[in-house]
């Protein structure tokens, strides 16, 4: 495969740019390698600089559920962009954002719209504490909530990838006010709510994770984080910045019947444009600036561009059986890696949630955290190239979830299995 382009462009990169990229995973740090620079994408597909093509299965790390650069999304970016790109006044889009979320996530009786997941979380819990008059924050090991400073305690994503999961110049003062508990681990939020339950703000979770590879939730563990918040008087924040619309239309509170007090959301509701949103409960959200005193504001915010890519994929995801398509391709993908890896002779499980999976070097199940993490890193990282060479771009870590989307046509997964046929043999 000819690479040269993409080298040439990484060595100007490294020059100008941190590690030679803009967000750190996308630098092929933890699998080796040099990362490929992408000119176009086109459904399931990514194409390099060189011109050569990849079956894609990070999909922008989650946006492209339907596929890049659908003909419908991308006549709703031009026909808004040429009214202007930015008025910085209300605009009528942001409206049908806002009425479109709380249509389809019912908890979140008001919005606010940001321009990231990590504005997101980072505007959830500052409301969280300033609603609640109480400064502790709970989160879980492997979890990964973007890079604000109170999230980058024990985190998961590029921080867990790269060996730094509590990072540098997070004040210590600070970092101690972020309590952090094991995933699926029943017991220990009890034991952590009854001895610090009355300092706690809120806990925010990844409903289904998905920076610590893919890892859902064990039957009846999220209502248990529900009840013991609602003991406690603490706000309950999903971070459905990954799961949002794509575990289920609803997200993974629909699919799992828990209300959360606030949900936090990301890249899905731009449809590829910068965009994250928070909401919830109407006595909640009334407490953010203008209605109330907590300060959030952000100059590019509900952006109308950014609005009428989000609102078309939005349009597009509430097809009849949108989802339900999606599980399946998920699953035809998963069993036919697990067969290609038993065929090898390879200990290898998946995760599979509607249209998030998992990939595991290990021969048990895994749902916790320190399961993850025991995994065989060093034969992902093989698999990863091996399935490169072959034209399948998976997520660069062993620890980040896969994505699926509507345009991986069934030829495209066949291909991705038979790659995986070949690369497993070669591990
Ligand atoms: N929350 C979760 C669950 C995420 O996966 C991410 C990003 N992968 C974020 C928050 C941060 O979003 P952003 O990168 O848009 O700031």
């Amino acid at each position: 495969m000819d690479t040269r382009r993409s080298q040439a462009l990484f060595a100007r990169a490294q020059q100008l740019m941190p590690g030679g990229v803009n967000s750190p995973v996308r630098a092929f740090k933890s699998v080796g390698g040099e990362p490929f620079f992408v000119q176009r994408a086109d459904g399931a597909y990514l194409e390099d600089a060189d011109g050569n093509r990849y079956i894609d299965y990070v999909g922008s790390w989650g946006p492209m559920i339907v596929g890049h650069n659908h003909p419908g999304v991308l006549a709703a970016v031009i026909e808004t962009a040429r009214n202007g790109l930015s008025f910085g006044t209300p605009n009528p889009l942001e409206v049908t954002m806002a009425e479109t979320i709380a249509r389809l996530v019912p908890s979140c009786e008001m919005v606010r719209m940001v321009n990231s997941g990590t504005e997101a979380t980072l505007s959830a819990i500052r409301l969280a504490r300033g609603a609640t008059g109480r400064a502790r924050i709970v989160k879980f090991e492997g979890c990964y909530h973007g890079h604000g400073d109170s999230f980058l305690v024990k985190a998961g994503s590029g921080a867990l990838t790269f060996g730094v999961p509590t990072s540098p110049g997070v004040p210590k003062a600070l970092a101690d006010l972020t309590l952090t508990l094991p995933y699926n681990d029943f017991d220990a939020a009890t034991a952590l709510f009854d001895e610090a339950g009355a300092d706690i703000a809120g806990l925010i979770i990844e409903p289904v994770v998905g920076n610590a590879n893919c890892l859902p939730p064990r039957e009846g563990y999220l209502q248990h984080l529900r009840e013991l918040c609602t003991r406690h008087g603490a706000l309950l924040i999903f971070d459905e910045v990954m799961t949002g619309f794509r575990v289920a239309l609803g997200g993974a509170q629909q699919r799992y019947g828990v209300t959360p007090d606030l949900s936090t959301f990301g890249k899905i509701i731009g449809g590829g444009m910068p965009v994250g949103a928070y909401g919830g409960r109407a006595d909640l959200m009334n407490q953010i600036a203008p209605a109330g005193p907590i300060y959030q504001a952000g100059t590019l915010s509900g952006n109308p561009v950014a609005m009428a890519a989000g609102l078309k994929m939005l349009e597009l995801i509430q097809a009849p059986g949108f989802h339900d398509a999606l599980e399946a391709k998920t699953h035809a993908l998963c069993d036919g890696l697990e067969a290609a890896a038993r065929e090898a002779n390879i200990p290898f499980t998946t995760q599979r949630v509607g249209a998030m999976f998992g990939l595991f070097f290990s021969s048990e199940k895994v749902d916790t955290y320190a399961q993850a993490i025991a995994c065989d890193t060093a034969a992902f990282n093989r698999f990863f190239h091996a399935m490169l060479e072959r034209g399948v771009y998976l997520a660069p870590s062993a620890f980040e979830a896969g994505f699926m989307s509507s345009a991986h046509d069934d030829a495209a997964i066949a291909a991705t299995i038979d790659a995986a046929r070949a690369a497993f043999k070669t591990l």
